[in-house]
């Protein structure tokens, strides 16, 4: 036998089963997104290398070791699959000048890659929505992304999704206590691991958010970003929080929350659950002022978010979500050649006037049939056997109550149909 093939390591197959709660769970987002005026925007996964160097930064995680760049075999030109969607959306976005139209809320979903250790909630292939407002300044646009937040949470029933929030101010801001952080983290240099000795002068403010348990009384005794904030900052800052508070949302100001992408400034944050184990991020975003300039657009401000679509429904269902499997109304039971034809006929009738039917295909006895129409879920049959294909007739069959097969006119089928579930409904309210 030839050696079946698999799947690339942490890149995952989602079957109907969870394809279906997938579904289910996009269309709670998809309302979720309108009901804050944000607009869809569909971006290629692959990008030129050089945008995600220039946007994420080049002494980053993602782009020193994660990231599935190639060169184009045809004109060698090099080729990176998307990582994020933030630097895609914005090169998006200043392609078609869609600034000059005024500000932009912007959402987008799909897969992002990340060549990363695959582990639960970890993998090399996952999904994420994000969330861009391009165009705004003001503390009220990250409120409005904090406050979306926790309406999603709420419309999903998830709980213990928790908010982390700090400021990053201004680059010169960060500047200052950068210099104060270097010269902290050198008098502890022996303490430092190899990943914060090599970051100490390329990127010290990530050494903050190492996982290294030998390392947490340290970092956390470091210089704090938040006393090097400026008026404005602080402000700014303030503004948010107390947009929050009004709404009730509550938050805890974590002081090493840096972020991994090299963008962001002042506002940032993530919503974090004890739920997943170690992956338990399930949201993280904050503004990024100077992104939009540094691609080469007009200087605009913008702030988003972006979530991990496999962990919030990892969540999801822990709490007990869970989508209804899709059943159909009707199923289409077919015995003969005449049958079969008088069967399509029927089916698109139906599919015609709304309904979710499912047509028998692949022949099999008349009991096989029903078997199967009863497995489908369907709460009712249509049965065409000869007799009623020579009179142009199919038989109507409730499934789940009590009522006999009925015969019915092709033309007047949609309403007995509609008629039928309309009793069996009621029958199941009145059962309740
Ligand atoms: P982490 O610290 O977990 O690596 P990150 O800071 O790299 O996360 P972001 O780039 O901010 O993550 O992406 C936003 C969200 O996307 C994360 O909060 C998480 O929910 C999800 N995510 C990121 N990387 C992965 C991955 N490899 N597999 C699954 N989900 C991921
Ligand atoms: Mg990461």
């Amino acid at each position: 036998m030839i050696q079946a093939l698999q799947a690339v390591r942490g890149m995952n197959d989602i079957l109907p089963d969870e394809a279906e709660a997938w579904e289910h769970f996009e269309d709670i987002v998809r309302d979720w997104l309108r009901s804050y005026g944000y607009r869809p925007i569909r971006m290629p996964i692959v990008e030129p290398t050089p945008l995600f160097k220039r946007a994420i930064g080049e002494v980053t995680d993602i782009v020193e070791k994660e990231m599935y760049s190639f060169e184009d075999a045809l004109n060698g030109e090099q080729l990176t699959l998307r990582p994020e969607g933030t630097a895609s959306c914005v090169r998006a976005a200043i392609q078609h000048k869609m600034l000059s139209a005024g500000a932009q809320r912007l959402y987008y979903h799909g897969p992002m890659f990340r060549h990363e250790r695959p582990q639960k909630g970890r993998y090399r292939q996952f999904h994420q929505i994000g969330v861009e407002a391009l165009g705004f300044d003001g503390p009220d646009i990250d409120a409005e992304h904090i406050l979306m937040c926790a309406r999603l949470w709420d419309d999903l029933g998830l709980e213990d999704v928790k908010l982390e929030l700090n400021s990053l101010g201004s680059p010169d801001e960060r500047a200052r206590h950068r210099a104060e952080l270097v010269a902290y983290l050198e008098g502890h240099r022996e303490r430092l691991d190899d990943d914060g000795k090599r970051r100490l002068h390329t990127n010290p403010l990530r050494i903050l958010d190492t996982k290294n348990p030998e390392l947490q009384d340290l970092v956390d005794n470091a210089p704090r970003l938040l006393d090097f904030l400026g008026e404005d900052s602080l402000k700014h800052f303030n503004g948010v929080q107390v947009l929050l508070k009004d709404a009730g949302v509550s938050y805890r100001i974590n002081h090493r929350l840096v972020r991994g992408l090299d963008y962001y400034n002042r506002t940032v944050f993530e919503w974090v659950t004890t739920r997943l184990g170690a992956q338990g991020t399930v949201c993280a975003g904050g503004r990024y002022d100077s992104l939009v300039e540094q691609l080469g657009g007009r200087p605009a401000p913008a702030a988003g978010f972006a979530m991990g679509i496999e962990r919030l429904l990892a969540l999801w269902r822990e709490g007990g979500g869970e989508a209804e499997p899709a059943q159909p109304d009707v199923y289409v039971v077919n015995l003969g050649e005449q049958a079969q034809r008088l069967a399509f006929r029927a089916a698109e009738a139906l599919r015609g006037h709304g309904f979710a039917v499912l047509t028998h295909c692949g022949g099999g006895s008349f009991k096989s049939q029903m078997k199967k129409a009863d497995a489908s879920g369907a709460p009712i049959a249509v049965v065409i056997g000869d007799d009623e294909a020579a009179t142009g007739e199919v038989g109507l069959k409730p499934l789940r109550g009590p009522g006999g097969q009925q015969r019915v006119a092709l033309d007047g089928l949609a309403n007995a149909v509609a008629e039928c579930l309309f009793t069996e409904n009621e029958e199941e309210d009145g059962s309740l």
